[in-house]
């Protein structure tokens, strides 16, 4: 059951008279329950691809589909409420709200989604247990490690049973220990039939994926299914 289906994908950046195609043609099928990681080097087109199927941006040719629903001419407004609804995103950089709490900032997205506070602070608190930091839902980000800050990012990825789960270099700001802990969750909950495209520049990180992508010049280069899955635990 396919969950992101691109068709002939391409991308074009105007800046005044200059035109950068940073995506060229990209044709990819990912399915409910896959976790793929997308390599490439810089400016390879990575963001502009994460953008696109994360619903921040929309193909200047082409059709994205995601869940089966051509996403690809949506307006602005369309767009954020498939967004709310359909994808969990966990950035390099945490992106927590400094002044909220775990939970506060956990809880945000059922804000949108229009739950009340006591349903949001329930739901908050149980997918805050489920990442190991149940004990830690009045602590502020920065009374946090940077563990805990990706636990508490991924939980608010998480709190709205998302589509996907689209991690752009999840552990490009934590040392190697820590990166593994994230690793080990991120197996969890595709275990748990999550579906999760992460982008990483670390061989070591793509190799916990299932299948990795590479881009280069705006297309893909290989998409090879891993036969030597590392495994935490
Ligand atoms: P990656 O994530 O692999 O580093 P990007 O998708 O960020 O690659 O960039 C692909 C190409 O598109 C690069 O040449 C980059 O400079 C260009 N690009 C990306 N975003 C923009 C933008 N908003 N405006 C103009 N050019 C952009
Ligand atoms: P980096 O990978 O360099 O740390 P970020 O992870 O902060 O960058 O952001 C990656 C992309 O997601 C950017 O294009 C940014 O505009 C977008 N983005 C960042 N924060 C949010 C957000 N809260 N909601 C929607 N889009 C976001």
């Amino acid at each position: 059951q396919s969950v992101i289906q691109t068709e002939n994908i391409s991308k074009i950046y105007r800046m005044g008279s200059e035109t950068v195609e940073a995506l060229k043609s990209v044709t990819i099928n990912i399915n409910k329950g896959e976790y793929v990681a997308f390599m490439g080097p810089s400016g390879s087109g990575k963001s502009t691809l994460m953008n696109i199927i994360g619903c921040l941006d929309t193909p200047t040719n082409g059709r994205y589909k995601l869940g089966g629903q051509d996403v690809s001419d949506m307006t602005e407004n369309e767009l954020a409420e498939i967004r709310n609804k359909e994808i969990g995103f966990v950035f390099q950089t945490f992106n927590l709200l400094p002044r909220q709490s775990s939970l506060e900032n956990v809880a945000l997205p059922l804000i949108y989604a229009g739950f009340n506070k006591y349903d949001r602070q329930e739901r908050a608190l149980e997918v805050l247990t489920s990442v190991g930091l149940g004990d830690r839902a009045y602590h502020k980000p920065n009374e946090l490690s940077g563990g805990q800050r990706q636990r508490v990012a991924i939980a608010r990825a998480l709190v709205n049973n998302p589509s996907i789960i689209l991690a752009d270099e999840p552990t490009g700001n934590l040392d190697t220990k820590t990166s593994y802990e994230i690793m080990e969750l991120f197996q969890r909950l595709h275990d748990e039939g999550n579906t999760i495209v992460m982008v990483t520049h670390e061989d070591d990180i793509a190799k916990y994926a299932h299948r990795v992508v590479r881009m280069r010049d705006g297309l893909v280069e290989t998409d090879e299914i891993n036969n030597d899955i590392t495994r935490v635990g």
